[in-house]
C-alpha cells in the first residue's frame, strides 16, 4: 500500500466503512511510514474524543471537516521530505 492509497482509504476508515483486511494493510504500511502513523493517530484521537460524548454517528459536516483537516495534516507531515517529523 502506498501513502496515496492509504489516504484514499482513510476517508472510509473515518466513516467506519473499512473492512478488517484493509486495517491489516493500514497497520503494515504505518509500521514503516512515520508520517502516515502521525496522521492516522491524529484521526483516531479525533474520532475517540467524538465518540466519548455522543453515539457514533459522524454528521456529514463534521466528516467533511475531518476529511479536510486530514488532507491538511497529510500535506504537513509529507512535506518534510524525509526529515523526521517533529511532534
Ligand atoms: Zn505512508
Amino acid at each position: 500500500m502506498k501513502c496515496e492509497e492509504l489516504l484514499a482509504m482513510l476517508n472510509e476508515y473515518v466513516d467506519g466503512a473499512v473492512d478488517p483486511a484493509i486495517c491489516v494493510e493500514f497497520e503494515k504500511h504505518m509500521a514503516g511510514c512515520n508520517p502516515c502513523q502521525v496522521v492516522v493517530d491524529n484521526i483516531r484521537q479525533t474520532i475517540t474524543l467524538y465518540r466519548d460524548g455522543t453515539p457514533y454517528e459522524l454528521p456529514s459536516a463534521f466528516r467533511l471537516r475531518l476529511h479536510a483537516a486530514l488532507r491538511q495534516r497529510w500535506k504537513e507531515t509529507h512535506a518534510t521530505g524525509g526529515k523526521t517529523a517533529a511532534p
